[in-house]
């Protein structure tokens, strides 16, 4: 060994000294002696293989302890944490979709910590079944004479096509072979199901005589998928409801339709006239439907599907519905969403509320937040450079939904080059004790205020002050 590598090597410090010192003693409470010495051990053996690599390498013991803490942080608190979405998209799947209304919340903590009649008739004293509290709520919202929920809407497509055309056909048009969001693609699950896909028509228009000229003796299904992110603009045409409903009812098939986002009310007065109800499609002479309960539904995860209820009849019982079966908390959640529904209370649910808030309150709300950042940025920064303004933006629905439709709303765009640059000042924002995920918008930050909730503005503005004194 040369001289130089001992010495480098000498200023690792032994697991022993780091064991000593209070800091590190304070992650053992929380996680356990063992993976603390683990964790310490994985960096040393990096910082000597560096070492090895380069004897002459800048070794800071301080570097090192900070490496040290930030590894035994990170397993020693949740990952898994609250953020504050600032950036307009209302359903954000990377955010976790829909924020449940207090009426879920409770009624979650109430189910979640009790036993409960989950399967369970009172009435009997014996065995009841889990559907059965949502079932008919989904019913008198939708009109549909039957209705089963099961994990996520993937869940219910999935179990719709194995339960009903394994080894047969089903026709879909080629204007809908979309995958949405990575794992999820039409033909693979197709196939995972045995369903043989018949595709028909073009990227761009597909016509009646088009379904109906791949009908055979082998076809079960007509299907209709909702093609989330993705739009066909210009030239383009596809088969409205009613015609493919009259096609399949002579043929004998069933006519299915995956419609994603689910909406259980009326858009259209806030100009989202792209998708049908839920009602309208069923209307319309859909005969099963699928969606989700955390899209513009507004409710915990969850895949709805509603329909015929001799069809629903036959999904009750086949085997794959235990394996995408929904938990109790997930049912309790869905089943307070819904009954806000019923009495009409649809502004309690953060979802739709966000989505139909009016662009006078977005504006006063923005003002609100700008004159408290302003008020802010003026006692720290006496006279330093810094922008900070209302602004209009352009919000989205987002998981799918009305991928076309912007909503306009209003932000506050800031910019503080004495403190750092809007890039670094997002990354900060993310770093702070409660993580602020905000937009960006000709090189300013841009805190939408749609998709804010209760008090995360005081956060914001908590942020920043944090962010500008530790500069
Ligand atoms: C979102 C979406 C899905 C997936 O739904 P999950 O509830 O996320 O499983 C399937 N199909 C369409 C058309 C969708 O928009």
């Amino acid at each position: 060994m040369n001289k130089n590598l001992q010495e480098a090597m000498r200023k690792i410090p032994s697991m022993d000294k780091l064991l000593a010192f209070p800091w590190v003693h304070e992650y053992e409470v929380i996680i356990g002696r063992e993976l603390v010495k683990e964790s310490i051990t994985e960096i040393l053996k990096s910082e000597k293989a560096a070492i090895l690599k380069n004897p002459d390498i800048q070794f800071e013991t301080e570097e090192v302890f900070e490496k040290i803490r930030t590894k035994l942080h990170s397993k020693s608190y949740p990952t898994l944490r609250p953020v504050i979405n600032s950036t307009g998209v209302v359903i954000h799947t990377n955010l976790g979709r829909s924020v449940l209304a207090e009426d879920a919340i409770k009624s979650v903590a109430e189910i979640a910590g009790s036993y409960s009649t989950l399967e369970y008739s009172l009435e009997k004293g014996s065995r009841g079944h889990r559907n059965n509290h949502v079932e008919w709520l989904v019913c008198q919202l939708t009109g549909a004479e039957a209705a089963l929920v099961v994990n996520n809407n993937a869940g219910a497509v999935i179990l719709t096509l194995s339960a009903l055309s394994k080894g047969k056909e089903a026709v879909v048009s080629r204007g809908e072979l979309v995958e949405i969001g990575g794992s999820f693609r039409i033909p693979d699950i197709m196939s995972l199901s045995g369903t043989d896909m018949i595709e028909v028509g073009t990227t761009n228009r597909t016509h009646l005589r088009d379904y109906e000229n791949a009908i055979t003796e082998n076809t079960k299904l007509l299907l209709k998928i909702h093609p989330s992110n993705y739009r066909i603009a210009g030239f383009s045409s596809s088969v409205p409801r009613e015609d493919l409903s009259e096609l399949a009812h002579k043929n004998g098939l069933i006519f299915m339709e995956d419609l994603g986002s689910g909406m259980l009310v009326d858009t259209s007065s806030i100009g989202l006239t792209e998708d049908p109800t839920v009602r309208n499609c069923l209307e319309a002479g859909v005969d099963l439907v699928t969606f989700s309960g955390d899209k513009l539904l507004g409710g915990p995860q969850l895949g709805v599907l509603v329909g015929k209820k001799e069809i629903i009849d036959q999904l009750r019982t086949y085997p794959l519905l235990r394996a995408l079966r929904v938990d109790k908390m997930t049912l309790s959640a869905f089943e307070a969403t819904m009954r806000l529904y019923l009495k009409g209370d649809i502004n309690r649910i953060p979802t739709l509320s966000m989505v139909f808030e009016t662009e006078e309150n977005l504006k006063h709300k923005a003002q609100l937040l700008a004159r408290r950042i302003r008020r802010l940025v003026n006692e720290k920064l006496s006279g330093k450079a810094a922008v900070v303004k209302v602004v209009e933006t352009k919000d989205t629905v987002g998981g799918g939904t009305f991928p076309q439709s912007i909503l306009k709303g209003y932000g506050v765009a800031i910019t503080i080059p004495s403190v750092c640059s809007s890039g670094v000042l997002l990354q900060k924002l993310r770093g702070y004790s409660t993580p602020i995920i905000a937009g960006a918008s000709d090189d300013m930050v841009v805190f939408h205020v749609r998709t804010l909730l209760g008090e995360n503005e005081k956060v914001i503005v908590s942020a920043l002050e944090e962010i500008i004194e530790k500069n």
